[in-house]
């Protein structure tokens, strides 16, 4: 490892425990010298990502839930307020109603649809804005997308839906940006133990599937999302933008479960 991140900035928005995405690219980002600041959704998420904050030496750490206009606001003077400037940001918040995570797509209620679509897609664009007025020349940003934005998964439903739209966004983002050389990709992991990732009917089915059926024939690792992440987030990647990335061990690549894995437990 080296000082990829060294002298950039980050705030990482999304960690709920060790096991959530947004941990494992806190901690590949500080392991390449990156300063970061945290965000937790509420008091009761407080608890588990201060301690988080303190290992991975973070300096700032604020409340921010994002379907509240004021607390985006304030998330952001306080980066100001602290470190004047940044140089990335990570967004890794989704959420829907798990009622809707299962059956029917078609049965999906229009609270719950706009809802998620607040929550998992509105709130990229609402901290990407911001961000971007504090946001340094070459600075870059990521979300977490599903390759249930491209293809239908069984039970992902709206949340398909609303990660379609983001990945549309990170496009048009990318081009209104362009101009300051800030980079907005969205890197689409394949499916991890996490809190959200349970939250869908049957996830234990999609992962072993998803493992099953892979190129490299395994399930991602918290480091190895982490590790693509470094690449965007870094000066490695300064002519890359508007991209969605994969990092699924090549399960988007396939079109069917290769004969000889079919028996494997
Ligand atoms: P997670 O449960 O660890 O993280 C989800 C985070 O969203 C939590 O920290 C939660 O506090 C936050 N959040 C939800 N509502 C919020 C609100 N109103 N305001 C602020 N924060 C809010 O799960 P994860 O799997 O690490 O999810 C991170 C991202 O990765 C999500 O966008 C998810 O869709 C995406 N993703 C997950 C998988 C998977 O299989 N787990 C696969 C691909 C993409």
């Amino acid at each position: 490892m080296s000082d990829l991140l060294k002298g950039k900035k980050g705030l990482i928005m999304g960690v709920a425990n060790n096991r959530s995405i947004a941990y494992g690219i806190a901690k590949a980002c500080a392991d390449q010298g990156a300063q970061l600041g945290f965000t937790y959704q509420n008091d009761a998420i407080r608890k588990r990502v201060e301690p988080i904050c303190n290992d991975l030496g973070g300096d700032v750490l604020v409340e921010c839930d994002v379907t509240d206009e004021a607390s985006l606001d304030k998330t952001f003077e306080e980066i100001k307020k602290k470190w004047g400037e940044i140089d990335f940001l990570v967004h890794c918040v989704a959420f829907s109603d798990k009622n809707e995570l299962k059956g029917r797509y078609a049965d999906t209620s229009l609270e719950n649809f706009l809802s998620t679509m607040h929550i998992s897609c509105y709130s990229f664009t609402a901290v990407a804005k911001r961000a971007e007025a504090l946001m340094n020349e070459a600075g870059s940003m990521i979300t977490l997308s599903y390759i249930g934005a491209e293809r239908v998964m069984p039970n992902y439903n709206v949340m398909g839906v609303a990660k379609a739209a983001l990945e549309a966004s990170v496009r048009y983002l990318a081009k209104d940006f362009g101009h300051k050389k800030i980079r907005v990709n969205a890197v689409s992991a394949g499916p991890m133990k996490t809190l959200a990732g349970s939250a869908i009917a049957n996830a234990r089915y999609t992962f072993k599937t998803a493992e099953r059926t892979s190129a490299l024939n395994g399930s991602v690792e918290l480091e190895e999302i982490g590790h693509t992440s470094v690449y965007l987030l870094s000066d490695m990647s300064t002519a890359v933008t508007g991209e969605t990335h994969y990092v699924d061990c090549g399960f988007r690549s396939m079109g069917m479960l290769p004969p000889e894995r079919q028996d494997l437990e």
